[in-house]
């Protein structure tokens, strides 16, 4: 990646499944943007950071040729692709850089309903139908399953009503699509979710700064994406019991009040804090609890 640029330039969906969070994601961190009038470039105004709006098929082919920098894509995606470099006897040049923690689903073997799924031996001799011919490939080989793989580039899951296939593999999230054309996932071949995509070696200008930036801020809004702080009073004596419950706290701050029999505290607890752990806590001797939001967090 020779060329020397003085912005960074990721790459995110244009429209899909991954453009709303994507683009929520690094608001959060702090970026905004002008749009231009065709919609496929944002101008960054905050940060010299721009964002190219694709198809998110091209964006780990944008990262290896140098045209953006990063990019917000499904590991699925990502996998395949860097599986098809390998099997051409390409070098890796993109990479994962970080899990985003949405998009989740998982490329998964489906078969008709009707069969009586014993294991991946029974996908020997047969037909199956994937968007992810190199995933399949890759993972039928570490099965030594010798199958078929039909390669289609959508509509996938009705290919075993239409014939072309005995079997699928596809993206699977609640499973209705799978159930509503009489298929059942039966294994994962893998687990997916969106992922910041970058290259394979460092940046070597301006830009290797503003992805260290990017990237702290990035962590510090994923790291607290679901977490609350808790402020509470108990006396001293049930301090024990109250922790107990929140074993997913960071070691929270205290200070005594009312003469040091009463604690003050202040907890931030990074799993759900539903009203069940909220009496929980009570019933433990917690007082006067609060549950607020985290914005950002800056380690
Ligand atoms: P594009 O027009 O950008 O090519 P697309 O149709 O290929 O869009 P989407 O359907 O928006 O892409 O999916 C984007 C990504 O969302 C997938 O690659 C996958 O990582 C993730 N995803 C999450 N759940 C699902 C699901 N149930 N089906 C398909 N993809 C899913
Ligand atoms: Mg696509």
């Amino acid at each position: 990646n020779p060329a020397v640029r003085d912005r960074l330039r990721i790459a995110i969906q244009k429209s899909g499944r991954l453009s709303e969070p994507a683009r929520a994601l690094l608001a959060s961190a702090g970026l905004s943007w002008r749009e231009s009038r065709d919609r496929l470039f944002c101008y960054g105004e905050s940060l010299p950071v721009d964002l190219l709006l694709v198809r998110d098929d091209d964006i780990p082919g944008l990262i290896a040729d140098g045209v953006c920098d990063l990019g917000i894509v499904g590991r699925n995606v990502l996998a395949e692709q860097a599986g098809e470099r390998s099997e051409t006897g390409k070098p890796a040049v993109f990479r994962e850089w970080r899990a985003l923690g949405f998009g989740g689903c998982r490329l998964a073997v489906a078969v008709p309903d009707g069969w009586d799924w014993q294991g991946p031996q029974q996908l020997a001799g047969k037909r199956v139908a994937t968007t992810y011919p190199n995933q399949l490939r890759a993972w039928l080989r570490e099965q030594r399953v010798e199958a078929d793989i039909v390669v289609l580039n959508g509509s996938v899951e009705i290919a075993p009503r239409l014939g072309q296939a005995d079997a699928i593999c596809d993206l699977v999230s609640s499973g209705a699509t799978l159930a509503a054309n009489q298929l059942k996932p039966v294994l994962d071949v893998m687990r997916s979710e969106a992922v910041l995509a970058g290259p394979v070696q460092p940046f070597g200008d301006v830009r290797a700064e503003l992805a260290d930036l990017l990237l702290r801020r990035m962590d510090g809004v994923l790291r607290i994406r679901d977490s609350k702080l808790l402020l509470f009073q108990t006396r001293r004596d049930a301090l024990p019991q109250v922790l107990q419950l929140l074993p997913d706290a960071e070691p929270p701050t205290m200070c005594a009040i009312d003469g040091a029999d009463t604690l003050a505290l202040q907890a931030l607890c990074h799993g759900a804090m539903t009203w069940q752990r909220l009496e929980d806590l009570k019933r433990a001797g917690a007082r006067g609890l609060m549950v607020l939001p985290v914005e950002r967090m800056l380690a």
